[in-house]
């Protein structure tokens, strides 16, 4: 079980943004109601189409099997077999696996879709934005807070988490993920600006997340990323094409001596965008 804590600072559970969006309606109901209106008339006229064509057929034949109505609502970017799920209040959402996902499987890709914010962007912002951030974000080894477009931002803590990350932008189970089982990573390792209590309940659970977990515990991060690397050139690989270093990826994969430690994200404590 992972906890709901936030990549830099508590403040909000997931559904934060949910609570926002209501209350948004309440304040721009034209706008709103113009947009769902718009959605609605195209969802009533395609769920139309495929009922048509759905329908008993004309000569008293046995009707095809319904198709699903609604929309592929998965991004791109995180595993496809994997869908986010509200947990309980007190953690919000996460992302879990729907099918097996076995280790050495890249779970997740920064893509060009997530937004980089400098520290000094993110300073100028108003509180509301700086909130979300606060939640949601984490800081690259360049200082850039990021926020990813897709599921990833929902991805939860554990102590013994089931994804990490070499030294590139991507995520790797480094376990086989069975379907049910939740996709975590450990936000020891996403330059903290604080530290915060966890409760992940994991026999590993460190108690206290620090902002230099990354220094004492890469190496045992980079053990378990060594034991998944061989594997990711054995199974299948959905965001494959979404590498930006494939040759170098696969050459880890072949020989885990040259795979990038998990210590190439860390940013030193006083770097931009990491108050010392
Ligand atoms: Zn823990």
């Amino acid at each position: 079980m992972s906890v709901a804590a936030p990549r830099r600072r508590a403040k909000f559970r997931d559904d934060y943004r949910f609570s926002l969006t209501s209350r948004d309606v309440t304040r721009r109901p034209q706008a709103k109601e113009s947009r769902q209106s718009r959605f609605l008339t195209v969802f009533i006229f395609c769920e139309r189409k495929i009922r048509r064509r759905d329908g008993p057929s004309l000569n008293g034949g046995t009707p095809r099997a319904p198709q699903k109505l609604l929309p592929d609502l998965s991004p791109p970017m995180t595993h496809p077999d994997t869908e986010l799920r509200y947990v309980n209040d007190v953690i919000g959402y996460g992302v879990f696996a729907t099918r097996y996902i076995p280790r050495g499987t890249i779970t997740w890709v920064r893509d060009k879709l997530d937004q980089a914010f400098s520290a000094s962007q993110v300073l100028g912002m108003d509180e509301p934005y700086q909130q979300v951030l606060d939640r949601y974000g984490y800081v690259d080894r360049n200082g850039l807070t990021i926020l990813c477009w897709d599921h990833a931002r929902f991805m939860n803590h554990s102590c013994d988490a089931s994804c990490l990350s070499a030294g590139y932008d991507f995520e790797v189970a480094v376990r086989d993920l069975q379907a049910g089982d939740e996709l975590t990573d450990d936000y020891g390792t996403l330059n903290l600006e604080s530290s915060f209590t966890c409760a992940c309940s994991r026999p590993q659970c460190r108690g206290l997340i620090e902002p230099d977990d990354a220094l004492r515990n890469a190496e045992r991060w980079d053990d378990l990323l060594r034991a998944a690397f061989p594997a990711i050139r054995q199974v299948s690989q959905p965001l494959w094409s979404l590498v930006k270093e494939p040759g170098g990826v696969l050459a880890a994969s072949s020989d885990v001596s040259r795979m990038r430690s998990c210590r190439f994200h860390h940013v030193a404590r006083g770097s931009a965008g990491i108050p010392s």
